[in-house]
């Protein structure tokens, strides 16, 4: 259920919803406008009928949320959801780019990719240290060493670090070292790991499952959410479809369906979504054309030699073209990719 608030409602009074709200069993949540507020109410909902609420002192209008999302959803908060990332900003006219390798694979490949991506004009570094590999037998992934390599490239460019957890048990360990937490497709309903990450207040990337509907990928941002942690990013991936051609199909038409549906920002990754480095620049301008707040992509130095990914790796001089193309677009579209922080040290 949504309560808005009459134009110059006083605390007083939003005080009164919150605590009828409460005392339904219900969580609210407050989404403050210029002169109005509006008051999600959340939870196992078994009112009858809104008339005790359209009656209280303050109220303009109530109204029950259509969606099985609530929290995500733009009835909830009609404006987008624009928040800071370290130096640049998301889901608003900014276009931020994220890049780096699929794996840390030392430090020497991770400070040069680092480097690179942020000379071509990316704004946040890539790497996984835990990898969610299809067969158990292949690189998993150099845990705590990895995290170190990326705090000392986040030292030297300046970048905030995007980095996939898998379990909520390296929570704790992941907390010390990463600004942005990605949520991989594999986990997209690892419910456990979500209501940990709502517990947070970092940004969560949060990726669509391979056979997700666009429902389903807002319900798991809904498990965030309702923790109480506003920082949700969505990504498009790329789904699986009957087509082998590519690694899989990228979604285009959930840019906007997304962008309708939810404030949250969009972006995409359309280095898993084609999983080949010759399609990945068509596919990063479609995205920014499609009205994505963002990308994120697989850059290695040397692609053929990566542990994992590197078919569709891109090599940094090839990402510094893409980011010219995305740039154009961008402007196209009205928007601006965000410009790249200065380099924290030189000495590389
Ligand atoms: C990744 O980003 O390297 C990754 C494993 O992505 P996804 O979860 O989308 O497959
Ligand atoms: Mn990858």
């Amino acid at each position: 259920m949504i309560i808005v608030m009459k134009a110059h409602y006083t605390p007083q009074q939003l005080e009164g919803v919150v605590n009828a709200v409460k005392a339904h069993g219900l969580t609210p949540h407050i989404t403050y406008g210029v002169e109005t507020a509006i008051v999600a109410a959340v939870g196992e909902f078994h009112i009858a009928s809104l008339d005790p609420f359209e009656v209280m002192d303050g109220v303009d209008s109530v109204k029950r949320i259509s969606q099985p999302f609530k929290l995500g959803s733009r009835q909830v908060h009609p404006e987008n959801s624009v928040f800071p990332i370290d130096g640049f900003t998301i889901g608003g006219d900014e276009i931020a780019i994220i890049a780096g390798p699929c794996s840390v694979e030392s430090k020497s490949q991770i400070l040069e990719t680092a480097h690179a991506v942020r000379e071509a004009g990316a704004n946040a570094l890539r790497g996984g240290v835990f990898k969610p590999r299809t067969s158990p037998y292949a690189f998993q992934g150099l845990g705590e060493e990895g995290l170190e390599y990326l705090a000392e490239a986040r030292e030297q460019t300046g970048m905030p670090i995007v980095v996939e957890i898998m379990s909520q048990t390296q929570l704790e360990l992941m907390l010390k070292y990463v600004d942005v937490f990605q949520v991989g497709a594999r986990n997209m309903q690892n419910f456990n790991l979500l209501r940990a990450l709502g517990e947070t207040r970092k940004t969560i990337l949060l990726k669509r499952g391979l056979s997700a509907t666009i429902e389903e990928l807002l319900m798991s941002a809904e498990y965030i959410l309702a923790g109480g942690n506003k920082q949700v990013i969505l990504c498009e991936r790329g789904i699986r479809t009957f087509e082998t051609a590519t690694r899989n199909t990228t979604d285009i038409n959930a840019i906007p369906v997304l962008k309708n549906l939810t404030h949250l920002p969009v972006i995409l990754d359309p280095s898993h979504s084609t999983g080949h480095a010759d399609y990945v620049a068509a596919i990063a301008r479609a995205g920014i054309a499609a009205g994505a707040d963002g990308l994120i992509v697989e850059v290695h130095p040397e692609p053929t030699k990566a542990v994992s990914d590197g078919k569709q790796s891109l090599k940094p001089e090839r990402f510094a073209e893409m980011v010219k193309q995305v740039k154009a677009i961008a402007e196209i579209m009205g928007r601006r990719v965000a410009p790249v922080k200065k380099p924290v040290t030189t000495g590389w």
